[in-house]
């Protein structure tokens, strides 16, 4: 009975494997649309209403513990949110993975055990 919930298990992992392998480009972080007002006195963003410059694309996004950002131009926009997807695919791959691998471990040190 053990034994066929390791196949499962590794069965399970071989498949989260291989969907990691299929991933595409894939970047951290979350997009953000802005409208800025600039420095040129007259200029339309600051009419009434205020008709600001933009819209402006930018992905903000933390790694090793420091938090940046980056313009994303419209032309980019989509190949950068696919790749934010992808980035979000690939961590629910890998917590699954853990997971699993972690059950099959448990498996494997408990029957040793017998
Ligand atoms: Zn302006």
């Amino acid at each position: 009975m053990n034994l066929s919930r390791e196949k499962l298990l590794l069965r399970k992992i071989e498949k989260v494997k291989t969907q990691l392998a299929a991933l595409g480009d894939l970047r951290p972080g979350s997009l953000s649309t802005q409208y800025n007002v600039c420095g040129t006195p007259g200029c339309r963003c600051k009419a009434t209403p205020p008709k600001k410059h933009g819209p402006y694309y930018q992905v903000s996004f933390t790694r090793k513990g420091k938090s940046s950002s980056k313009f994303v131009r419209k032309q980019d926009l989509a190949a950068v949110r696919k790749e934010l997807k992808n980035y979000e695919t690939m961590k629910t791959l890998v917590d699954r993975w853990i997971d699993l691998a972690t059950e099959l471990s448990n498996l494997r040190l408990a029957n040793k055990r017998t």
